[in-house]
């Protein structure tokens, strides 16, 4: 058995204050999932879910959408706000995890989520770069079918797991933080890091930040929105490819298209190639499918993943197709 300390603070500010080189805890169901597999041994856990009151509203007005980083998915998922106006952001949460996980996880704990490689989370395996720098990668070579195409490095190969935080790169969010050198803005899509040769440092996050909230930009055709998954099996499972995307359109031309890939990709995948590929053009299946080659253009495979580009490219090509026909 290992000993850790334990905290509950009431303020974030005491949040803070204790944090140092200790782990946050919010809803827990990947902290505590991680301790119990042996890939995390914290010597000390600042539980934060006492602020969940304080933290977790959610609002939206004409500046847009506002998420407390203790909302739970749950929650998020059902607002009616959400639903009307974000849809991608409803889909991406109703279609992770259960609906079990769904009621306890936080929606700043979802972001953060860790990779799903199955060396990463078997402590047995001596070699992840990951969980032990410099001890090599064990699924290069390895069992990597659900692992990245793009981003990826000669030192890690791993994806980035999550639905919700794809929703987020999509749409242009930024993420607020607090932290010992005060509170900060950061737009969404740097606060993962692609692996390079230091694999173990996932984010930008500082010693002792705290993500306290996200927000999201208003804009009326986000209604045109959507998330496609596809998975092993249709309930609680990990996408082998998604796609989140939100589409302007002016008649069936593109002013704006937005578009961010799940499943794929070393962190939330934000295609500004396929996005480029788009703008200004009227949205037939062949410029959804230039967009789509773009968007996989610099794809690395390895064995396991020779499939992966192709999948990913029609599912963005069907999800880009899905959205210009809804009616909104
Ligand atoms: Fe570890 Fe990354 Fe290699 Fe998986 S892909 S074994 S997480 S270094």
């Amino acid at each position: 058995m290992r000993t850790f300390a334990y905290d509950r603070p009431g303020t974030v500010a005491d949040a803070i204050a204790a944090g140092g080189s200790a782990q946050y805890l919010a809803g827990g169901t990947t902290m505590l999932d991680l301790m119990k597999l042996g890939v995390l041994h914290p010597q000390a856990l600042v539980d934060i879910g006492g602020l969940r009151q304080e933290h977790s509203a959610i609002q939206a007005d004409a500046d847009g959408l506002h998420i407390g980083g203790l909302a739970r998915m749950a929650d998020v998922a059902g607002h009616p706000a959400v639903l009307r106006d974000y849809p991608v952001i409803a889909q991406s949460l109703q279609l992770a995890a259960s609906p079990q996980l769904r009621n306890m996880a936080s929606i700043a704990g979802n972001v953060l989520q860790r990779t799903r490689c199955s060396y990463f989370r078997d402590p047995s395996w001596r070699e992840c770069n990951k969980r032990e720098p410099g001890s090599g990668c064990a699924a290069i070579g390895g069992v990597n079918r659900l692992l990245a195409v793009l981003g990826v490095s000669e030192h890690c190969i791993a994806h980035y797991p999550g639905d919700f935080a794809n929703a987020l790169a999509a749409l242009g969010a930024e993420v607020e933080l607090a932290g010992p050198d005060g509170a900060r803005r950061l737009p969404f899509e740097e606060l993962h890091r692609v692996p390079g040769d230091t694999p173990h440092i996932e984010t930008n996050l500082r010693p002792g930040e705290l993500i306290t909230g996200f927000r999201v930009p208003a804009a009326p055709w986000m209604r045109r929105s959507l998330y496609l998954k596809i998975r092993d099996r249709e309930s609680y499972a990990f996408a082998i490819a998604s796609a989140a995307v939100a589409l302007d359109l002016d008649g069936g031309v593109v002013r704006e298209a937005r578009v961010a890939l799940g499943g794929l990709a070393a962190k939330p995948w934000r295609s500004h190639a396929a996005e480029a590929v788009l703008q200004g053009r009227e949205l037939t299946e062949a410029a959804a499918t230039e967009a789509a080659t773009a968007a996989f253009r610099d794809a690395v495979t390895h064995e396991q993943t020779a499939f992966k580009p192709e999948l990913g490219r029609r599912t963005l090509v069907r999800a880009l197709l899905d959205a210009a026909a809804l009616e909104i």
